[in-house]
């Protein structure tokens, strides 16, 4: 991407409504705009990040099993009263009337519409396990929205919903999305704490938030310090190891961890003083076993192997990938801007032409950027006619991890400068060089 024919629309000044950093840095790199209270446009540098944070959502949902689909944002009231929650839903859910006065709502989660999906086709527990998800809008008018898209009214979740024959197997995939969790999170550089957690107006009994630390996080937090350096499970995990999910789930809970609706001050007085956490924290993920709470009253069934019919167990597990995003910010900045994980970044190198429309400079650029390219590296190209300083600041706000700095000083002498975003280091290679080390 040339800079000069994209739309990054840089804010010099800090925006003074926003009161955390990731919001001013979102606003500042021009990656989001709200449009209304709690609802955001996402920008073209955004949308970038948006689509790789949802790559790896993505990955690491089909790797543990699960299918994705696409149900609509749009649902109607009746399905929400037959699990008995339309009515118990609140405020926070959108209502809707269309031209011939039914009820409509604006989803804010989706156990009834899949479910309602699943009791028009799956007869058998010979179908099961099965878990769906999808990547879709949701609105939940909340009270207060605020800190950007942290918490904002129209954000993006990833929920799946699983089915079982019984309680074991909704065990079984609980225990496949917590690791993909786990997975997940340290794949875009957090580390994610799993929390004992309330179940809150979803029901159920067996639930855990995932939670990055962070002074600007919502919740009170509380666990071990030992669990910021267990061990990711690996990419090769085999989710079909029952016994072997379980003893990762076992490890990854073997500590104290809880958030502060669930905390139980005398158990952490067990924790050793100086493993003793108690701390802010973002909710990113949580994940549910809820039983029978909708299968039972939408009549989600299926026969047995012994031949009698009974509802399904299901679990439900969410993701927050526009949360995550100001998320990562949180956690990965400094007094300059953003500090993209090179997973996630929108871009993973800039070049930085010095001297636009210097003949020897503009053709190390053009040709170091139609290399990387090439090599399927996503490259922007600062090819504007501004001064350096500009130049350095905008690589800098907007986060990408490498900056080549191209200039006629040093390639009279065959050199360009290599910079790494995240530690300010800088490297003076040949142009060869450089594209050896990117591609
Ligand atoms: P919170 O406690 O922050 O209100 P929640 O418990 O209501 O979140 P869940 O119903 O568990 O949220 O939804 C799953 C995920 O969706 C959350 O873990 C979070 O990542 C994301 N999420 C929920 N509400 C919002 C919001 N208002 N803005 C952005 N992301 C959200
Ligand atoms: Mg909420
Ligand atoms: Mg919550
Ligand atoms: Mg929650």
């Amino acid at each position: 991407m040339r800079l000069s024919r994209y739309f990054l629309p840089i804010l010099r000044e800090t925006p003074k409504e926003a009161e955390i950093v990731s919001h001013r840095l979102m606003l500042r790199a021009g990656m989001i705009r709200q449009e209304a209270a709690g609802i955001y446009a996402w920008l073209p540098l955004g949308l970038r990040v948006l689509n790789k944070v949802n790559a790896i959502v993505r990955e690491e949902q089909n790797r543990s099993g699960a299918i994705e689909l696409l149900m609509p944002t749009i649902q109607s009231a009746d399905l929400w009263r037959e699990s008995g929650r339309y009515d118990a839903y609140g405020k926070e859910m959108l209502r809707i009337q269309d031209r011939h006065e039914r009820e409509m709502l604006f989803g804010p989660t989706n156990e009834e519409m899949v479910t309602e999906i699943f009791r028009g086709y799956v007869r058998s527990y010979k179908d099961l396990p099965l878990n769906l998800y999808h990547i879709q809008w949701k609105f939940r008018d909340e009270v207060r929205p605020r800190f950007g898209v942290m918490r904002s009214r129209e954000f993006l979740m990833k929920d799946a919903y699983s089915f079982d024959l019984d309680q074991a197997g909704a065990v079984h995939s609980y225990n496949k999305m917590f690791v993909a969790y786990l997975r997940t999170f340290a794949r875009m550089g957090l580390k994610a704490i799993p929390m004992r957690a309330d179940t809150g107006p979803i029901g159920g009994n067996l639930s855990h938030e995932f939670i990055i630390l962070a002074s600007t996080g919502e919740s009170e937090v509380f666990c071990h310090a030992d669990y910021l350096n267990f061990d990711i499970p690996a990419e090769n995990t085999d989710f079909d190891d029952i016994p072997g999910l379980q003893s990762t789930v076992d490890k990854w809970t073997s500590l104290y961890a809880a958030t502060s609706e669930m905390h139980d001050a005398g158990a952490f007085e067990a924790v050793p003083g100086d493993k003793k956490m108690s701390a802010r924290g973002i909710e990113v993920g949580h994940i549910f076993y809820f039983g029978t709470k909708y299968s039972e009253p939408m009549g989600a069934k299926v026969m047995g192997p012994d031949g009698q019919e009974r509802p399904v167990h299901m679990g439900s597990y969410g993701i927050g990938p526009s949360r995550l995003i100001a998320a990562i910010i949180e956690a990965s900045h400094d007094e300059n801007g953003i500090i993209w994980p090179e997973a996630v970044a929108p871009f993973d190198v800039a070049i930085l032409n010095l001297k636009a429309g210097d003949a020897g400079t503009d053709a190390a650029c053009e040709r170091l950027y139609r290399e990387l390219s090439a090599a399927g590296r996503d490259v922007l190209y600062d090819d504007r006619d501004e001064r350096p300083g500009g130049k350095f600041a905008t690589a800098d706000l907007i986060g990408v991890p490498w900056q080549v700095v191209i200039g006629p000083k040093g390639l009279a002498e065959g050199k360009v400068e290599l910079k790494r975003r995240a530690t300010g280091e800088r490297e003076t290679l040949s142009l060869d060089d450089v594209a050896a080390r990117l591609v």
